[in-house]
């Protein structure tokens, strides 16, 4: 489908949809967002049914601004497009346009202990630097499973990081199967060869992130190639100068080397014996990323002048994810007993 086009229909009935993974709104996009869950995404769509789609309920489970979630969700559809999801082959959506997402997250939590979700690592780590708790943020891995049924999903391009989440997802849905019956297909982590916890180039000891302060050691996929390079060649390494993938003892340069793996191949091990010191890895790994981010930005530019074409997009993908969601959540209720 080209910009300004309306969006076509030749898709396989969304019901059959298989892959599927979500990114939350609030913040930019990053290179750890590119390269653990957009790539694997996008890369498998033609030959698997696959979703992608803006989690904007999500954001909602911190301290937040209405305009700012609303423009992040428009720039975020914008860059899964210009990653390369293809419209007339993947269902792309916000969330909250698809009211199904809310409705399987009630029914789940009545099959899910409070226990379970207070074990969470993200909820612990985030409820303890908050004064006042949302109770979403409690229940936010339960709607994240909720995300992930509502499709019959079997594959999950994440990072590490959703890795406890979706292990709930699986023992909920294993256990809701158990007690009332056949009703929810068990996802399972699609992990990349590499880059599956990208950290952050000031901080190799953090997680790359969207909200990491300052963003000195995150790589926004709209960073212009000068500011990458000025980002990778002052990545925080160590003071030896040998060149090694030893991500224990030596995690920057094994970061450094990790992500360059992503972009041009080959493993870091292997990479590593191309360099005799840390300034040439570091050259080595911003042309990489620069090269990498290069169409994609080239086609954001290009996209980002008809947010129409966006819009119809999401409209699109919405109703058709709604098609989908309803049949799981008709399902789901019978099972329970609810009158349907
Ligand atoms: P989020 O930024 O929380 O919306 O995450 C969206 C997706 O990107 C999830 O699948 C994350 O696991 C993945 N992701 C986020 N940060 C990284 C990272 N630093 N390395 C690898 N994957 C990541």
């Amino acid at each position: 489908m080209t910009a300004t086009s309306t969006p076509t229909r030749p898709l396989p009935p969304a019901a059959t949809a298989r892959r599927l993974t979500g990114l939350k709104p609030t913040g930019h996009l990053q290179l750890g967002n590119l390269l653990g869950a957009i790539r694997p995404l996008v890369a498998d769509q033609y030959r698997t049914p696959t979703i992608g789609f803006l989690a904007d309920l999500h954001a909602l489970t911190v301290t937040h601004d209405p305009a700012r979630v609303r423009e992040l969700t428009l720039e975020q559809a914008t860059m899964l497009l210009a990653a390369g999801i293809d419209p007339d082959r993947s269902m792309l959506y916000v969330q909250s346009q698809v009211p199904e997402h809310a409705e399987l997250h009630y029914l789940l939590e009545c099959a899910t202990g409070y226990g379970e979700a207070h074990r969470m690592i993200q909820f612990k780590e985030k409820s303890a630097t908050q004064r006042q708790v949302r109770l979403s943020l409690l229940t936010y891995p339960v709607l994240m499973a909720a995300d992930i049924l509502l499709h019959d999903a079997q594959e999950v391009p994440v990072g590490e990081d959703q890795g406890q989440h979706l292990e709930l997802a699986r023992t909920v849905a294993a256990r809701f199967n158990a007690r009332y019956g056949e009703t929810f297909t068990i996802p399972r982590a699609v992990l990349p060869r590499v880059a599956h916890r990208i950290m952050d180039l000031a901080d190799p000891a953090a997680k790359m992130g969207k909200s990491n302060a300052a963003g000195a050691g995150t790589i926004f996929l709209l960073d212009p190639p000068e500011i990458v390079r000025r980002k990778v060649l002052r990545a925080v390494t160590d003071s030896g100068s040998t060149v090694a993938y030893e991500p224990d003892t030596r995690p920057g340069v094994a970061n450094l080397l990790e992500i360059l793996a992503a972009c041009v191949g080959g493993s870091p091990t292997e990479l590593a014996a191309g360099f005799s010191s840390y300034g040439q890895l570091k050259n080595a790994a911003a042309e990489a990323v620069t090269a990498l981010l290069r169409p994609i930005q080239l086609r954001y530019a290009g996209l980002a002048r008809d947010p129409g074409y966006v819009r119809r997009v999401l409209a699109d993908g919405a109703e058709r994810a709604r098609e989908s969601g309803a049949q799981t959540v008709h399902r789901t209720k019978r099972a329970l007993g609810l009158l349907v």
